[in-house]
């Protein structure tokens, strides 16, 4: 069992860290001859940290990271909305993080190499083959081609994918009129620098986030046809049009113009090639989410393909196909939304100024908007089983223990987890029956066991916070999504559902 990774990129990165500690082999191209050094993405959510914390990555990214704790909406000059993180639960992470795309990805590299892998960096994929048995990948340098042979192909080659193309995946949708520019660098506003600041105007948005070092990134969108030779001075004027405080350029500007789109394809699977990241979705940077969702496709593909091997758990990648197209499909019907409520006018812009200050007086907006946005709450399509407050398909949310450490620790191995949660009050027998239970289960291969009794919860608030009210078992995927939960007195469902594990289904 081994792969090949067809692009460097955050995604093509987390998908080889991911494979390597699981003792799969990876080899990694990327077409360019060093690391890109523009900065692309900056927001990371929760969920990515989590992802990155599994294999100690996360830790470094906070380091050199800005936590931005709110995100603000104005609107004809008026704050109309403040979406707090602070009210995000279930996290160890209760913010987002700012931090250019081009650090992110050098804190990646230094993940890859402490699992021993490497970039191959000036070497192209042309073109591909497959069959039954396997892949075949053209690859180019500047002046040789090879061909090469491997079972598994992951293209993470970006929105232009040449995988995508060779497979002749369609990734329809659309490319919105307007276009982007952004200025990262010093900037002179009295704007907290630690919050995303949104201004809606009729003739357009413009951003304004914190980056760490004390700097800006000011991103406005520009009418179709404006002239953007001296980006500089666009950037500048909208935002001297579109704030009602000083937003003002200072010093040297990284700038960027951005066409944005809309886009996903058709399939995210074809036999033993697999998309993920922006080679199977784009979307508008509204609400910051490509890269986070590329971070989860990886991470919640390695450890399926690193459980598929040749054997008949290969349709469980089917199963990641399914997952990851609703999730892509949620996300670029959310961001599309956003973008269009960034630009309205008239009557449409009245009520949607209404339904912020609306959500925001009600506590809507921070209980359900701002989980959504941190990607906490998406759940997987086909799961219905509910358990207290835990639902199979969601993630499974994390909690401090008695230790000091938290729940998501028990994840961090890349294994998945059967949780005992012994629901500690009124059940003085249920660690024993936990025990019982352990010791007559079958548990399948290479499926660990956490036991959550009193010693582990002393308060008994994981349980409480969970709902959880009788002794239970909870399965968590390595990805930190629950694969299925049942009360321990309910033997033949669990009995079955391990042995379906077991079987990969
Ligand atoms: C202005 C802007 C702001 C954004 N802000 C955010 C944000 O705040 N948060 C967020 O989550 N997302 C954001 N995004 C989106 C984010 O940048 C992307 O989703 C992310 O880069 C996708 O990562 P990837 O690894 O899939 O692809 P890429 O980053 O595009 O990497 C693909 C890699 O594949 C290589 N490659 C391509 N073709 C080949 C080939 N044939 N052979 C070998 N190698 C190849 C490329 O050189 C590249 O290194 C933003 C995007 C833009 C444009």
């Amino acid at each position: 069992m081994s792969a090949l990774i067809v692009g460097a990129g955050p995604v093509g990165l987390t998908a080889g860290i991911e494979l390597l500690r699981r003792d799969v082999p990876v080899r990694i191209v990327d077409r360019v001859d060093h690391p890109h050094p523009h900065s692309k993405s900056i927001v990371l959510w929760p969920r990515a940290i989590e992802a990155f914390a599994r294999f100690g990555a996360a830790d470094e990214i906070l380091d050199r990271g800005l936590r931005l704790n709110a995100q603000n909406y104005y609107s004809g000059g008026r704050r109309k909305l403040r979406l707090g993180f602070d009210q995000v639960r279930g996290t160890s992470y209760p913010y987002a993080v700012s931090l250019p795309q081009q650090d992110t990805e050098d804190v990646l590299r230094g993940a890859l190499r402490r699992f021993g892998g490497k970039i191959e960096f000036s070497v192209r994929l042309t073109a591909l083959s497959q069959d039954a048995d396997g892949v075949r990948a053209e690859l180019a340098t500047s002046d040789t081609t090879s061909t090469f042979g491997t079972p598994w192909l992951i293209g993470a080659d970006g929105s232009r994918s040449t995988v995508r193309e060779q497979l002749g995946v369609p990734f329809d949708g659309a490319t919105y009129p307007q276009q982007f520019l952004l200025a990262d660098g010093e900037c002179d506003t009295p704007l907290a620098h630690d919050e995303a600041h949104y201004f809606m105007t009729p003739k357009g948005v413009l951003v304004v986030v914190g980056l760490p070092g004390g700097l800006y990134r000011v991103f406005v969108s520009v009418a179709p046809g404006v002239d953007t030779t001296d980006a500089r001075e666009v950037i500048q004027a909208a935002a001297t049009e579109r704030s009602p405080v000083p937003v003002r350029l200072v010093g040297e500007q990284r700038t960027g113009l951005f066409q944005v789109q809309r886009r996903m394809a058709g399939r995210f699977r074809e036999g033993r090639v697999l998309l993920a990241g922006d080679a199977a979705h784009i979307h508008s940077p509204a609400g910051a989410q490509g890269l986070n969702t590329g971070i989860e496709d990886a991470s919640a593909l390695a450890w399926r393909l690193a459980r598929a091997g040749e054997g008949p758990a290969a349709a469980a990648l089917d199963v990641w196909e399914r997952e990851r197209m609703h999730i892509a499909e949620r996300v670029v019907t959310d961001t599309d939304r956003q973008t269009r409520m960034w630009m309205l006018s008239g009557w449409r812009r009245t009520a949607r100024d209404l339904a912020l200050a609306a959500g925001q007086r009600t506590g809507f907006t921070d209980r359900v908007v701002a989980p959504r946005q941190a990607q906490l709450d998406l759940t997987l399509p086909g799961r219905a089983e509910r358990l207290g407050k835990l639902v199979a398909g969601a993630r499974l949310p994390d909690h401090p223990l008695g230790s000091g450490g938290t729940l998501h620790d028990e994840l961090s191995f890349g294994d998945p987890v059967l949780l005992i949660l012994t629901a500690a009050s009124g059940h003085p027998s249920a660690p024993e029956r936990a025990r019982r239970f352990l010791a007559t289960a079958r548990v399948p291969e290479g499926v660990r066991t956490a036991v959550i009794g009193p010693a582990e919860d002393p308060d008994g608030r994981l349980h409480k916070e969970f709902g959880i009210r009788e002794p239970s078992t909870v399965l968590v995927r390595p990805d930190g999504v629950i694969d299925f939960l049942a009360p321990l007195s309910d033997e033949p469902r669990l009995t079955a559902a391990l042995r379906s594990w077991s079987t990969g289904a």
